[in-house]
C-alpha cells in the first residue's frame, strides 16, 4: 500500500496513519482544516486555500509551525507521493497533544496531517439533472458563538443539519442563521439567479467564504452577468429562476427543487448554471499551481 499520508514530517500508509488520542483535535475538535482539489496535477486555488487555513488558525490562536511556502512544498510532495493526477487533499492542523483538560497552552506542538484521496461526492446524474434540497431546523452557528468563516474541526453544527436532511431522504440542506436568513448549505455555499443577476448570501449571515464561491463569482462576472452578495430569504430561493450550490467537494451542483418547490422553469437545470458548470470544468484543468 502506498505511503502517501503525511503526519508531522513522515509519510504513512492508510493503515499506519495514526495520531495520539490526547490530540486536542480528537478530544475537542480543536484545530482547523482545508479541503483542496487538484486537477491535471494542478492544485486549484492553492494560495487562496492556504491563506484561509492560516487565517482560520490565527482566529483560533494556533500558530502553524511552518511558513506558507514550506507548507505548500509539503503538500505538493504529498500529491506526488499519491501518484494521482486528479484528487482531493484534506489538510488538517490540530492543536496537538495535550492533557485531558481544555487548556490549549498545554499542547506544545500542533499536529499536521495531509491526506490525499480520490473523491466523487455525487453521481453524474445529479450534475446532469440537478439535486433536490430542503431547509433543516438546525441553525448555523452565530458569528458570536463560532464564526462560520473559521474552517474548524468543529463540524457538529453542520453534521446535525446533515442528519436532519438524511433522515428525510436528502443529501444536502439549507441552513438558516439565527434571524432566519439563508446562510449556506451544510457543506456548500448557495447561489440563486433572478432576472439574469446572480446572488449569494453575504458571509456575515453565517457562510464560509468558499473558495469555489469566490471562483464562481469571478466566472459570473467574466461571462458578463451581474453578481451581488445580499441578504437572502427562503422566498428569494423559492422564486428564483435558477439555484446552485458550490464547494470543493461537490464543485458546482444545480439545484432543481427546494422544500418541494420546483425552481424556475419546471425544475430543470438552468442555462446560466450550465454555462458556469462548463466554465468551471474548463478552467480548473488549466489554472492552478503545478505540483
Ligand atoms: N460551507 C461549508 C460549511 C463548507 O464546509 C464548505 C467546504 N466544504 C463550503 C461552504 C464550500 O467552501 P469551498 O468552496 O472553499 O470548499
Amino acid at each position: 500500500m502506498s505511503e502517501s499520508i503525511y503526519i508531522d514530517g513522515k509519510f504513512y500508509s492508510e493503515d499506519n496513519a495514526k495520531i495520539s488520542v490526547f490530540d486536542h483535535g480528537y478530544l475537542y475538535g480543536d484545530g482547523v482544516f482545508e479541503g483542496i482539489r487538484f486537477y491535471s496535477s494542478r492544485i486549484f486555488r492553492f494560495d487562496e486555500h492556504m491563506t484561509r487555513l492560516y487565517d482560520s488558525a490565527k482566529a483560533i490562536w494556533l500558530t502553524i509551525p511552518m511558513d506558507i511556502n514550506e507548507f505548500k512544498e509539503v503538500i505538493k510532495e504529498t500529491v506526488r507521493k499519491s501518484g494521482f493526477t486528479d484528487g482531493y487533499l484534506r489538510v488538517v492542523v490540530s492543536r496537538g497533544r495535550g492533557d485531558l483538560g481544555l487548556d490549549p497552552r498545554k499542547c506544545k506542538v500542533p499536529t499536521i496531517v495531509i491526506i490525499p484521496a480520490k473523491l466523487k461526492l455525487y453521481p453524474q446524474e445529479a450534475y446532469d439533472n440537478g439535486m433536490s434540497i430542503i431547509t433543516v431546523p438546525t441553525r448555523r452557528s452565530p458569528n458570536e458563538v463560532l464564526n462560520p468563516r473559521i474552517k474548524s474541526l468543529n463540524y457538529l453544527n453542520n453534521i446535525l443539519a446533515k442528519i436532519e436532511a438524511f433522515n428525510v431522504g436528502y443529501d444536502e440542506a439549507i441552513m438558516l442563521n439565527q434571524d432566519g436568513f439563508v446562510a449556506e448549505c451544510t457543506a456548500d455555499n448557495i447561489f440563486f439567479i433572478k432576472n439574469k443577476v446572480v446572488y449569494t448570501p453575504i458571509t456575515s449571515h453565517g457562510a464560509l467564504k468558499g473558495i469555489t464561491r469566490d471562483f464562481v463569482c469571478e466566472l459570473t462576472e467574466k461571462y458578463g452577468y451581474k453578481m451581488e452578495e445580499v441578504a437572502v430569504t427562503r422566498y428569494d430561493i423559492y422564486t428564483a429562476d435558477e439555484v446552485f450550490i458550490t464547494g470543493t467537494a461537490c464543485e458546482v451542483m444545480p439545484i432543481v427543487t427546494v422544500d418541494g418547490r420546483s425552481i424556475g422553469c419546471c425544475g430543470k437545470v438552468g442555462e446560466i448554471t450550465k454555462l458556469l458548470i462548463k466554465g468551471f470544468v474548463e478552467l480548473v484543468n488549466t489554472e492552478g499551481e503545478l505540483v
